[in-house]
């Protein structure tokens, strides 16, 4: 089993991945399918980062325990034996501390030495927190390749979310600098057309965000084809191109947010020179 924390597993894991354990990790099983902790994550109903409480008191614990067969509760930090995890569903309910009726609902999986998160409520998306919606009157009908890239990588499908991320670059910020590379003298649309996406963006160059062309890194992985990236290709790399366009998209925010700022001031100014040539 990998060092994954409780928590990143619950609140980071994609459901249905199979996380597996071998003799000495029965420790591990025992902490995720008992877990009585906090939970830092997004309340959907608060609309903000909450804490939730593990309501799994001791009563809940050997109700659930004597329910599998346990006669002992075991104790965090014992090595239990294999017997101690049956196959089986195995629940966890948590507590927003902000409004305790906001509740919090974990389900696993157990089966044949592997661990899965099998069930949510709310769901996975909706806990993490959903950073993308200041983007959504600026991204206007591209909002949606983000939402789903979104959607689609919490629910680990790596090249689907990763395709549609690239869409956003293809479809928003490509699309913008074209508009710009138009302008030019020499520009050739009709040679323009006939480019893949590796050869438009490379032509593009000079008008994309630097955060998305700037690093040879990034540059790079944009700049390969789908059909070369595999899941686990796509997986590591979507959070990396993920902060890239936020970062894009955020100085575009920032632009905007200043020149709102200097036309209110400009209209102060001009009120006020109003007033004293009057
Ligand atoms: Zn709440």
């Amino acid at each position: 089993m990998t060092n994954i924390t409780t928590e990143e597993f619950i609140v980071n894991f994609p459901p249905y991945n199979k996380l597996e354990f071998g003799t000495d990790d029965k420790t591990r099983i025992s902490d995720i399918v008992f877990y009585n902790g906090k939970l830092d994550c997004y309340c959907p109903k608060c609309l903000q980062e909450s804490i939730f409480n593990g309501k799994n008191d001791d009563d809940y614990r050997r109700q659930r325990k004597s329910n599998i067969g346990l006669s002992d509760m075991p104790s965090p930090g014992t090595n239990h034996t294999a017997k101690l995890f049956p196959d089986g569903i195995y629940d966890l309910e948590f507590n927003c501390t902000r409004v305790a009726e906001h509740k919090l609902y974990v389900f696993f999986l157990v089966d044949s030495g592997t661990i899965s998160k099998v069930g949510m409520s709310p769901s996975l998306f909706d806990v993490k927190h959903d950073e993308s919606q200041k983007y959504t009157k600026l991204l206007d009908e591209h909002y949606k390749e983000l939402r789903n890239a979104l959607l689609l990588n919490a629910n680990g499908f790596g090249v689907a979310a990763f395709t549609h991320l690239r869409r956003i670059v293809e479809n928003f910020f490509l699309k913008q600098a074209h508009e710009q590379a138009k302008l030019e003298t020499d520009w050739d649309e009709t040679s323009f057309r006939s480019h893949r996406f590796a050869e438009k963006l490379k032509t593009l160059k000079r008008f994309l965000p630097d955060s998305l062309v700037g690093n040879a890194v990034i540059y790079g992985i944009l700049s390969k084809g789908i059909h070369e990236l595999s899941e686990k290709d796509c997986a590591v790399y979507f959070n990396a191109v993920k902060s890239c366009i936020f970062l894009a998209l955020d100085d575009i925010l920032n632009e905007l947010k200043r020149k709102e700022a200097e036309k209110k001031i400009t209209a102060e100014l001009n009120k006020i020179s109003q007033t004293i040539t009057s």
